[in-house]
């Protein structure tokens, strides 16, 4: 089990034993306190739910069964479910036609329509293999088929296994689409069978056949039979969350009807209507999940409601070394109300690289420390939290409040006594990598969380903060703020981080010098290293980024760059200047020199991994160059590149990726990433590019598994549902209403564990 602590968590667990039978449904509610929260909806489902027998064998096929308990599924085909992400009969009812094709019943070769899939009966005058490829695997089939209207060819590619079993002379129906081909009417990998003597004309009925997403081995006419069949069985137990009133106002069928109709539909509008529905549906309940895990933070927890006055802001703002930017002023001044509540915030803060969110973040903790309370700032690596560390120590060397410094590379000494500090708040603001979120870090009374780059971390983690203080028997949860340089498209917004408010940074700060991006492929790289030489003999500075730091999963016949060829290469080239490199696997106490003998200028040339990615600053930095750029992220490259141009005294900054791209999506972003440098274009295109469950890096980021809907493409459907979920949260958050318990047990049956993960929020 998780322990998410503080945060109530709803997460649903379809158990299974052995033999995969779900016979068990879990349902477990991490609230810190449950005797707090008594008469909570946690509890209520707790006691609900609770746990099923799991010894009741499933002889009855419902919604839950695994697809391998079902009679018309064969132990290989349930790996190839598998494949299609179907475990269950409800996956498999979720697993909707990519589109449907218009069937005619029977009728004669004569009558045969060309596009459409047709049916005819007739008898083989010819048939022949074509010669095959070793094995005999990919023979092709070529049979000539016979009514009394007329004839055809029937073609069949790799088909090794119909050698030898269609003979002139059999009587066969076959099925297919019409095509033609050198002037002849023919049919490509038809379907067929042997007619028998007492064998009836079909009648000549039309029929929308369902395409199914399929493999090479579960083909879609498989999936069509199975789905046919289990529908009529489980047809009669799907519940409708919605209410009658609710569907007429909709204008949508009842959720069994559009099962039926999405699978078997009359026609064309039927089946849209019925995918309208199921789309609907998914997003409701998702909604409903995000709108109680809202509701719950408003109602139910406590935050510490921090202090302000004009005094607080004037001193905080003497802290700052420069005025803030109008957009800087105005996410503070969002952050500002939330704290200034007796609920958490959750909020995100996105700003594009170099958009001087870390400020904004100082200002909440500082807010916190001068309510007498503590904040915390994590980051994803340990070169920036020593980066966060050095400029928040330095801003604040005039003032009382203490900054502590966590990571994994602490001593075991110093760590324990940091923590004995933290602990009897003698430490105001604590910075670290995720070794804060050990279970010994303890404060003494933690107000704010701030989570810098939070794309990189997973959502669990996000969660996993949240541990609560009690002070004078209330439970205090802290008021929470992320951080990220790559901006959410509103579509994930909605979705993925919908229990988050969102606050944008959208201008940079003054000053900043212009970039310049250069995309050349490596046969320019000589004349880039002859121009840095030059830069460098004008005092500026450098960064060279390299994939690996050595050659050794590539092996020695490779020709990636790595850092400690590299460096020796440029240490030759740039005789005179001092060329270092640095990388994540130093000792940390070497990186940190390293780092401030190249902020010191003592460096001209920072060879580097990725470490350097994320929140590095040094102004007098204005070159760049990225070696095999073709093998990075886009949102890396952009990140990466937002290392120079920080000098603010308006001199241009130059940027090379170097890189010989030779799949279209790294040709493609490379493209991007010379076109623009705007942070939102890139994860537009980033997002075009890999998209939805790339993005973030689906299961990481507990993305929700939407099986139906589509994002973007149903974003109204989306708004609906979202305005349908915080109207009946609002209306009955317990969701006790005899209306809502269909509902309710949806929720619970339908989203697995993964609502547990939107939860986590
Ligand atoms: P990011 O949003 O990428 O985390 P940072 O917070 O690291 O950006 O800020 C980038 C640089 O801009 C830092 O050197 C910071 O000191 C500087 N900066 C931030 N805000 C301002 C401002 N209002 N005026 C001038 N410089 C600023
Ligand atoms: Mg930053």
């Amino acid at each position: 089990m998780r322990r998410l602590g503080g945060v109530p968590v709803f997460c649903f667990m379809p158990g299974q034993d052995q033999r995969g039978v779900s016979s068990v449904v879990i349902f477990q509610s991490f609230i810190l306190n449950v005797e707090s929260h008594a008469g909570s909806i946690e509890t209520e489902l707790l006691c609900n739910i609770s746990v099923m027998p799991s010894n009741a064998v499933v002889d009855i096929i419902d919604l839950s069964t695994h697809v391998m308990n079902l009679p018309q599924v064969s132990g290989r085909q349930v790996e190839r479910f598998a494949h299609l992400g179907i475990a269950t009969v409800t996956d498999l009812l979720k697993h909707l036609p990519i589109r449907y094709e218009q069937e005619h019943g029977e009728s004669s070769i004569g009558d045969l329509v060309m596009g459409v899939v047709g049916s005819v009966r007739g008898m083989i005058t010819a048939a022949r293999a074509a010669p095959a490829g070793r094995g005999g695997r990919q023979a092709k089939i070529e049979v000539t088929l016979e009514d009394s209207s007329g004839q055809m060819k029937l073609v069949w590619f790799n088909a090794g296994y119909l050698r030898g079993r269609l003979h002139p002379g059999m009587q066969v129906r076959v099925q297919g689409k019409v095509t033609t081909y050198k002037n002849r009417q023919q049919m490509v990998n038809p379907r067929w069978e042997i007619i028998e003597e007492d064998d009836q004309v079909v009648p000549n009925r039309d029929y929308l056949r369902p395409v199914y997403p399929a493999t090479e081995n579960l083909p879609s006419w498989a999936i069509e039979k199975i789905i046919g069949e289990v529908l009529e069985y489980v047809g009669g137990q799907i519940l409708d969350p919605l209410s009658k009133a609710t569907l007429k106002h909709h204008a949508m069928p009842k959720l069994a009807d559009a099962f039926y109709a999405v699978h078997r539909p009359a026609c064309e509008d039927d089946a849209l209507g019925a995918r309208r529905r199921l789309a609907y549906n998914e997003l409701l309940l998702l909604q409903i999940g995000i709108a109680l895990k809202r509701y719950d933070c408003r109602h139910r927890l406590t935050a510490h409601c921090l202090h302000f006055s004009e005094a607080v802001d004037q001193q905080i703002h003497e802290i700052f070394p420069f005025p803030l930017t109008g957009s800087q002023q105005r996410v503070i001044g969002e952050i500002r109300v939330d704290l200034q509540r007796n609920w958490p915030m959750s909020r995100l803060l996105q700003g594009d690289v170099g958009s001087g969110k870390t400020v904004v973040a100082l200002y909440a903790l500082l807010m916190a420390c001068c309510d007498r309370k503590q904040g915390v700032l994590m980051a994803p690596t340990e070169i920036l939290a020593e980066q966060h560390y050095l400029s928040i120590s330095k801003m604040l060397e005039h003032s009382t409040i203490r900054v502590g410094l966590l990571t994994a590379a602490a001593s075991e000494v110093n760590r324990k006594a940091l923590l004995r500090q933290l602990g009897a708040g003698k430490i105001d603001i604590l910075v670290g990598t995720q070794a804060l979120l050990s279970e010994d870090v303890v404060f003494e009374n933690l107000a704010v969380v701030v989570v810098d780059e939070q794309h990189r971390f997973g959502v669990l983690q996000r969660a996993a903060f949240q541990r609560p203080a009690v002070a004078q028997g209330v439970v205090y949860c802290p008021h929470y703020l992320v951080m990220t340089a790559t901006p959410i498209p509103r579509s994930l917004s909605l979705t993925l981080f919908a229990d988050l408010d969102i606050s944008t940074i959208d201008k940079l700060p003054p000053g900043r010098g212009p970039i310049v991006t250069r995309v050349v492929g490596s046969d320019k790289s000589r004349s880039v290293y002859q121009y840095m030489l030059d830069r460098l003999g004008r005092g500026d500075q450098a960064y060279v980024v390299v994939p690996t730091i050595e050659d050794g999963i590539s092996g020695p016949s490779s020709r990636l760059k790595n850092l400690r060829q590299h460096t020796k290469m440029l240490q030759e080239i740039f005789v005179g200047f001092n060329v270092a490199s640095i990388h994540g696997q130093l000792k940390r106490e070497t990186r940190e020199a390293i780092m401030s003998r190249f902020r010191a200028g003592m460096i001209a040339v920072l060879v580097a991994t990725t470490v350097i990615e994320v929140g590095i600053d040094v102004p007098n930095a204005r070159m760049m160059v990225v070696e095999h750029a073709e093998r990075f992220g886009l949102a890396q490259l952009h990140q990466l590149r937002g290392r120079i141009g920080r000098s603010g005294d308006g001199r241009k900054s130059l940027c090379v990726f170097i890189a010989d791209p030779s799949t279209e999506p790294a040709k493609e972003r490379m493209k991007a990433i010379g076109a623009t440098h705007d942070g939102f274009k890139v994860a537009q295109y980033d997002l075009e590019i890999r998209g939805i469950g790339d993005f973030f890096g689906t299961r990481q980021h507990g993305l929700p598994a939407l099986r139906v809907a589509q994002i973007p493409r149903d974003m109204n459907l989306l708004q609906l549902a979202r305005r349908d979920a915080q109207a009946i949260v609002k209306a009955d958050p317990a969701l006790a209403n005899d209306d809502h318990q269909v509902l309710r047990q949806l929720l619970v049956q339908q989203f697995g564990v993964d609502i547990g993960l939107v939860q986590a929020g």
